[in-house]
């Protein structure tokens, strides 16, 4: 019987994750299916029990809802507990598991596709939203120097120093005037076309600065690239955290590379 997966968001018209799903299903043959899904903003747990009732074995989770998936999973692995967000479901006998595969898709990235090493490196984590906090502990398994989160409002940067320890720097933008191996911008600022206020001797020719958003060039990626950084935007992880999430399903990794390929050809 074929399986059903699906995405859930609000808005969930743009997802990419039914042609990424479609071409990993093809690449391994795998008999399965996976739609997208808009979920009514005050109705997300009711969709997601639909769908699980009728036949649904997962479901990926984005905007606005990775708390609420966070909230209905009965049980969670390590990795969603400590990012406090769920973009992987995973429909049991035993009840519903909640994973979350964002943080070890953006390190895949960097060290599968990107070719980076972490380990001794220091790196500047910008934002504290749900998209930075998921990124902490699998960027601080891969042993950096030094991990700097920085945000906005600093308290929630402080906050999630404090969460995670090992070494976490809180800070503010201001006062940041060193240069980083790796410049991670996990803030919503390029949703906006927005550029948050960063100084240029955060980038040298051997940095790396990545945003998490993708689909178009960005202020963050603009502003590294004139002060001599290298670039790179979050399409990679994009796939790469679907990559993970059919790990859990499937038993098997699909090969990233060619549906990356496609996605930026397209
Ligand atoms: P959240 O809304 O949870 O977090 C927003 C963060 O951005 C906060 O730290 C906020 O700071 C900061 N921020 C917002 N606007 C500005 C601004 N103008 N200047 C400086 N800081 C700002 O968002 P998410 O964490 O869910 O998502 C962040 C980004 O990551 C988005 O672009 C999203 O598309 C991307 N993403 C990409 C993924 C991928 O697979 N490639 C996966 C997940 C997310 P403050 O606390 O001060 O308000």
């Amino acid at each position: 019987m074929t399986d059903r997966y699906a995405v859930f968001g609000h808005p969930i018209a743009h997802s990419k994750s039914p042609l990424i799903h479609a071409a990993f299903a093809r690449q391994t043959g795998q008999d399965m299916t996976y739609e997208a899904i808009l979920a009514p903003l005050d109705g997300f747990a009711a969709s997601v029990a639909a769908f699980a009732a009728a036949g649904g074995r997962g479901a990926n989770v984005t905007v606005p809802f990775k708390e609420q998936a966070y909230q209905l999973a009965d049980r969670l692995t390590p990795r969603a507990q400590r990012a406090g967000a769920v973009n992987t479901l995973k429909f049991e006998a035993g009840g519903t598991l909640g994973d979350n595969t964002d943080g070890a898709g953006l390190v895949a990235d960097l060290t599968r596709n990107l070719k980076r090493t972490l380990a001794g490196k220091r790196i500047l984590l910008l934002g504290a939203g749900g998209a930075a906090r998921g990124a902490i502990e699998p960027l601080l398994d891969q042993n950096p120097a030094a991990l700097v989160v920085a945000n906005r409002t600093v308290s929630r940067a402080e906050e999630l120093a404090a969460l995670f320890g090992r070494g976490v720097v809180a800070s503010g933008f201001d006062g940041l005037d060193t240069p980083f191996d790796l410049v991670v911008n996990a803030t919503a600022a390029s949703l906006a076309g927005e550029l948050p206020p960063l100084s240029p001797a955060l980038f040298t020719a051997d940095t790396l600065a990545y945003d998490m958003m993708y689909g178009r060039d960005t202020p963050f990626l603009d502003f590294a690239r004139r002060h001599g950084a290298a670039t790179a935007d979050g399409l990679g992880m994009l796939v790469e955290q679907a990559a993970e999430a059919f790990l859990l399903w499937r038993g098997m990794r699909p090969d990233t590379a060619p549906v990356i390929a496609s996605l930026r050809a397209a």
